[in-house]
């Protein structure tokens, strides 16, 4: 597909319902990964440019909470209608700014779109519950009422997907939201916010703040704002949390991950190998659910490693809207550099390099931050490879003489993201199930990535807090519970 680079564009923000040129005196370059082509500039924003969007959010909120949730959902139903009319064109921004292919990036937008539908539910899903007479004469009521100004900051590697992990749910609920994307991939939430804009809702109840750390600070220290979603590298969830908590916020912090595939030999290694070669492979393993380290057991040891050798050899390598590419870039220079080094930390740490590919080149694409499908055989499980998120298309293949071994491995893990098994077996898939320490399992599934209506789990360092994204866990994060006890009834009895 030939398209057109879009016109080099100085990135505003969105605050109390207007497009705003930053007043920073520091810009970005954002650059397409598969091309080198600058495609935009986007602004450092300072403390009071956040500071601006979480008065004008505090300024809509009194409106905004009395508007009943009926209506408060009218303008989801509009975007969500936007979203799919527009699918190709986002689409294709998410390609040129993140990297990976059209089709993933529809992928992608399909679970964007299938979170304002569930945030459509509010009316139904944020009631409250109560008991009559819980004395004579005495009724309880639990009721949810939303928070106020919340905020949300996010990775590069989903534009599309990850701020409406947190967005939809937000307002529905009656709270008002603030969004810092992530400096590298801007412009895909410049344009939803194009849609957003055409849905009607009123101005201050959603803002864009584009910027880096000195915005997340800004909203981590403010104190209007009352919740904080990150989702982003362990170390800065790890910090954000801390912050937020020593500021006596509500905080839900996903960090990295480094998940693990176990391959028993009853598995079906044709479905098998196809499934872990897609998600250790797609998005360019720039995926937190990405399986990153395969443990083979047993006799599945020799037969998976020719196979998924093979199968990721073919993968075709190129620009994400290229007809017929099946993986794209990794995001930036340095990122390329850093994948690139630790593959050869991982030989130096005792595995093969079954698969290199490092030093790719692209023709027609010599700018682009390319790595190829790449294999480690034997990585030992003790190696401190075999903890290390790599965040790049590198899969490493470890060895277990039986599932008691493999499971052994997830457990010293530092990370809890996903975990899955490959197996024919009930008995070993009730098991992995029941045992496995991670918050998303996947049974024959490479990349269990949870429907909106559950939430998006996670565990050890790859979470911090205790709600998470999505689904209801989202309506008990973005609301504060009250207890209302009411007598009305003219007796008085003091008899419980
Ligand atoms: P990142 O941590 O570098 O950045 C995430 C966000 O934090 C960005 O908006 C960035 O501007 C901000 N940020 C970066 N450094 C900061 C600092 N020192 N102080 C305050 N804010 C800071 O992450 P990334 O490279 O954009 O994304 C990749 C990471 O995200 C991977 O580790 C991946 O596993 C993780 N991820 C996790 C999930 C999940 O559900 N657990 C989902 C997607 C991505």
């Amino acid at each position: 597909m030939t398209v057109a680079a879009p016109p080099l564009t100085k990135l505003p923000n969105y605050i109390d319902g207007r497009w705003t040129e930053s007043s920073a005196t520091d810009w970005l370059d954002v650059t397409n990964p598969a091309t080198g082509e600058l495609i935009a500039k986007v602004p450092l924003s300072d403390a009071a440019e956040a500071a601006g969007a979480v008065e004008a959010a505090a300024a809509a909120y009194p409106e905004w909470r009395r508007t009943p949730p009926e209506d408060r959902i009218q303008p989801l139903f509009k975007l969500k209608q936007l979203l799919e009319d527009h699918i190709d064109e986002a689409g294709r921004i998410i390609t040129q700014e993140n990297g990976k292919t059209f089709a993933e990036a529809k992928g992608e937008l399909r679970r964007t779109i299938e979170n304002v539908e569930v945030a459509c539910g509010i009316p139904m899903m944020m009631q409250g519950y109560n008991l009559e007479d819980v004395a004579r004469g005495i009724d309880e009521t639990m009721i949810r009422q939303p928070l106020g100004v919340v905020a949300a900051i996010t990775p590069f590697n989903f534009p599309g997907m990850v701020p409406f992990w947190f967005l939809p749910y937000a307002i529905a609920c009656g709270n008002v939201f603030i969004l810092k994307p992530s400096e590298r991939v801007p412009l895909t939430m410049r344009f939803i916010f194009e849609l957003l804009e055409q849905t009607g809702l009123p101005k201050g109840v959603v803002n864009l703040v584009n910027g880096g750390k000195a915005v997340v600070d800004a909203l981590l220290d403010h104190p209007k704002v009352r919740a904080i979603s990150f989702v982003g590298s362990t170390p800065v969830a790890k910090y954000v949390y801390a912050r937020a908590g020593a500021n006596g916020k509500r905080a839900q912090c996903q960090g990295g991950a480094k998940n693990h595939v176990i391959v028993l030999p009853d598995a079906d290694m044709q479905m098998a190998t196809q499934i872990i070669s897609d998600s250790a492979f797609g998005c360019a393993g720039q995926r937190c659910l990405a399986v990153s380290v395969a443990v083979t057991v047993g006799e599945a040891q020799k037969t998976f490693r020719d196979s998924i050798a093979d199968a990721a050899s073919k993968l075709r390598v190129g620009n994400g809207l290229d007809e017929g590419v099946q993986m794209g870039p990794v995001i930036t220079p340095q990122s390329k550099l850093r994948i690139e080094s630790l593959i050869g930390v991982g030989e130096k740490q005792g595995a093969k390099v079954l698969l290199d590919g490092r030093n790719s080149r692209i023709s027609k694409y010599e700018s682009g931050n390319f790595v190829k499908p790449t294999i480690l055989d034997n990585l030992p499980a003790t190696s401190e490879l075999a903890d290390t998120e790599i965040f790049g298309p590198v899969l490493s293949l470890i060895h277990a003489d039986g599932l008691d071994e493999a499971l052994v491995f997830l457990e010293r893990s530092p990370y809890g993201n996903q975990a899955s098994l490959f197996t024919s077996s009930g008995a070993a898939a009730r098991r992995f199930r029941y045992e496995a320490p991670a918050g998303n399992i996947g049974i024959n599934i490479g990349v269990a990535a949870p429907m909106a209506y559950f939430p998006f789990s996670g565990w050890k360092d790859s979470f911090f807090g205790v709600l998470h994204g999505q689904g209801r866990d989202a309506i008990e994060f973005y609301t504060e519970k009250k207890v209302v006890i009411e007598r009305w009834a003219k007796d008085h009895s003091r008899k419980f």
